[in-house]
């Protein structure tokens, strides 16, 4: 995906001119809300609307914000249809928006409503901002004694404009109660400025660094798709360290330049710190951000910004992907393969998937850039699809990590201990020369089971079917799917014996652990998403890495992403097999994709690096690429694999999750499911059957799989099976086309 599907569904023509809608008549308006379709409303005489206006509507006893979509279908008699309240102040939903919110509706069986809801954000996000309060003077009263401080603050004031209160009491050398005493006083007074967006413009001529000349090969390439200002999509394949970020920036100023706007799609966890320093060096001003973590009112301002135009470049999660930019020249998504694209809950859309839609429908390039392109994309270019570039060196003439294997067969660790004598030795090795190194375990916590050993008994997460994984830096059990926690019990909670509980496992607290006890004088830091819980914090760390004020860290994913770190030279996995358990579809492909990425952050300057890989199987295609390198020879083999199994990118996969409290009623709407259906014509539908994740949350969960080959009608037969079933209250079926987890 988005393959055949996405490329031979004709979207409308979005330039079409918005139609419009002079009162009386009747349009359709669509609610962020998940309901079937579009309502009807009455556009009353006078008022005059256009597709795409934002506008208030009764509905029910409330009022509701919504957009229009279109004109009325005439099929609600006249007395029951309601007046539309008004437009609200803001630039109507971008066609090209509304197509792509209809075309994701339609793709991921969702309500157009749902996916319209994403669109609008918050519904604060379409108040108009927040004006920001300041002061300036006002007509001096003598009557008023003036101390110094005062004297300084009306100093201030004096030539200049406006200023916000902090600003005021900075500039003047006084506290911000002066300034208040004096508003109070009535010597200055508050006028309410527009709130300030934009902390300065990107500008596509500020000096840049110099491309190499493979890097400026595959710039001029980009820039001219930007030129184009047609629909296409290219991959950017590029190892890491290659410079893909510098290549692709040039695409930006390219679209900068010809006023248009950016949108950069990151996977959350590469939002980094890092990153948005290199686009200032680049183009002298920060982007916008849109992530999970803005406030409201830096959401509401943004999407302001950007509905205006004003906001040139966004750098965002996924959801970015549904703000309405007016006039969008480029897209790029960078680390494409990263599974965190896919949203899993309410919409389940694959954000570089829809990226590609969103272009298609703007008519404009999107650029997919990785190290270790998924399978997906790879299919899309061999099939001519997508154009490839290549990077295929890091740039500045530094190395490729040497990677090694352990055989944890051959070199076990002693009791109680996780890291190979092989390992340990590397460690010391490369801290005793001034170098840093770098320990990668993709599990948070001490360890992830506690067992008694009088009784066997392994302490479960009451609402989920997982283990409780102790954090000992916390002293408690956390379950990683629902976030509960309990202290951490001295006693067995089932036989109540003392002192029986053991931890089985390690997580990164127990490696760190063993690595203190390794090299006492060593500096060193877990980095783990608990631990590095705020942007600022994870900053923080990367710059005491990068200052080389620590020796080592230890860390799971949140580290593989991005960093450029000078003086590492020693990666070591410390279980290399672990993504490989439980062999989903993508298990290799993603294993491979995450071990290249944390392989990646070795020896990206001048000094050498290397990478241990822990495993206990030395021989798997995963270990064997990583030895040799040769990506492109183990994805060839991954595919045919795929092909021959009719498997995603080569055939579909919908899955089908029936949850519910009542684990009856589940069961029951899980058989009917299975009873009714489709069969034939290229599909197969496998299941129900309970989700290894049987319980999550306190909900029942059974599973249904429907595999169907390219040729079959997926969405069609998909529609008729879930038409035809009941589902009583309480129980919810969720449909997760191209699912990437299968859990
Ligand atoms: P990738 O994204 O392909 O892993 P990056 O874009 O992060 O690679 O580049 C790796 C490092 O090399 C970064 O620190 C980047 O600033 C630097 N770099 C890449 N290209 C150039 C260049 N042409 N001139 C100077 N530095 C560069
Ligand atoms: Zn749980």
């Amino acid at each position: 995906m988005p393959d055949s599907e996405t490329s031979s569904r004709p979207v409308p023509d979005a330039q079409d001119p918005p139609a419009r809608f002079a009162g009386p008549c009747e349009v359709q308006v669509l609610l962020p809300l998940p309901l079937a379709g579009a309502y009807d409303y009455r556009v009353p005489e006078g008022m005059t609307l256009q597709t795409g206006d934002f506008v208030v509507v009764p509905l029910g006893r409330r009022e509701e914000l919504g957009v229009v979509w279109g004109a009325g279908t005439g099929e609600v008699a006249p007395e029951k249809l309601k007046d539309v309240v008004g437009p609200i102040d803001v630039p109507p939903m971008p066609p090209a928006v509304s197509k792509t919110v209809e075309w994701v509706a339609a793709y991921t069986l969702s309500p157009p409503g749902a996916v319209l809801r994403m669109a609008m954000s918050v519904s604060a996000a379409l108040d108009p901002p927040r004006p920001i309060l300041a002061y300036r003077l006002s007509a001096t009263r003598d009557d008023v004694r003036l101390t110094d401080a005062r004297r300084r603050v009306l100093a201030v004031l004096a030539d200049g404009p406006p200023r916000l209160p902090a600003e005021l009491a900075r500039e003047a050398g006084v506290g911000v109660g002066v300034v208040k005493g004096l508003a109070d006083a009535g010597l200055i007074e508050p006028v309410m400025l527009p709130p300030r967006l934009i902390a300065g413009v990107p500008d596509p001529d500020h000096p840049g660094p110099t491309l190499s000349s493979p890097q400026q090969d595959a710039a001029r390439a980009l820039v001219e798709m930007v030129e184009a200002d047609a629909f296409g999509v290219a991959l950017l394949d590029g190892v890491t360290g290659s410079g893909k970020t510098e290549v692709y920036f040039e695409a930006v100023a390219a679209a900068l330049r010809r006023g248009r706007q950016v949108l950069v799609l990151l996977p959350e966890i590469a939002l980094t710190a890092q990153w948005l320093q290199r686009f200032r060096a680049r183009f002298g001003a920060p982007p916008a951000e849109w992530h999970s973590d803005l406030t409201s009112s830096q959401r509401r301002t943004t999407w302001r910004a950007v509905a205006e135009g004003a906001a040139s470049v966004v750098v965002g999660a996924r959801s970015a992907l549904f703000l309405p930019f007016p006039k969008l020249g480029l897209i790029v998504a960078d680390e494409e393969h990263d599974q965190s694209y896919k949203q899993e809950d309410g919409v389940a859309y694959h954000a570089r998937d829809m990226a590609v839609v969103r272009a298609r429908a703007s008519a404009i390039p999107v650029v997919l850039a990785s190290a270790t392109p998924s399978l997906e994309t790879l299919a899309n270019v061999e099939a001519g699809r997508y154009r490839a570039l290549q990077l295929p060196e890091r740039h500045g003439g530094a190395a490729m990590p040497h990677v090694a294997a352990i055989d944890m067969r051959k070199h076990p660790p002693s009791r109680q201990s996780w890291l190979s004598p092989i390992l340990r030795q590397a460690l010391a090795e490369t801290v005793a020369a001034g170098e840093q190194a770098m320990l990668f375990l993709n599990r948070r916590g001490y360890a992830p089971l506690t067992l008694c050993r009088a009784c066997g008994h392994r302490i479960q997460c009451p609402h989920c079917t997982a283990w409780m994984v102790e954090h000992r830096l916390t002293g408690r059990l956390m379950c990683h799917h629902c976030g509960t926690g309990m202290p951490a019990p001295r006693n067995c909670p089932e036989c109540g014996a003392a002192d029986a509980l053991v931890a089985c496992g390690p997580g990164v607290e127990r490696v760190a652990e063993e690595v203190v006890a390794l090299m006492p004088q060593a500096r060193l830091a877990i980095m783990a998403s608990d631990t590095v819980a705020t942007p600022a914090a994870a900053e923080e760390l990367v710059g005491q890495v990068r200052d080389h004020q620590l020796d080592l860290v230890i860390g799971t994913q949140i580290m593989a992403k991005g960093h450029h770190f000078p003086l590492l030279t020693l990666v070591g996995v410390v279980d290399a097999d672990l993504g490989l358990a439980g062999g989903d579809l993508r298990a290799s492909e993603r294993t491979f994709q995450l071990l290249n990425q944390v392989a990646g952050r070795a020896g990206r300057a001048e000094r050498p690096g290397r990478v241990l890989l822990q495993t206990y199987m030395p021989d798997h295609p995963v270990m064997a690429a990583m030895l040799s390198g040769d990506r492109d020879g183990f994805l060839a083999a991954e595919s045919e694999t795929r092909r021959a199994h009719f498997m995603p990118p080569y055939g579909r996969l919908a899955a089908l999750i029936v949850s519910g409290a009542d684990g009856r009623r589940v069961d029951e709407v899980a058989r009917a499911l299975g009873k009714s259906a489709p069969r034939g014509e290229g599909i197969e539908v496998l299941g129900p059957a309970p989700a290894p994740f049987a319980m999550l949350r306190g909900r029942h969960r059974r599973r249904l799989l429907v595999k169907a080959r390219k040729e079959a009608n997926l969405h069609g037969r998909l529609r008729a099976w879930l038409a035809g079933v009941k589902v009583p209250t309480g129980v919810r079926i969720q449909v997760d086309i191209d699912p990437y987890s299968f859990l």
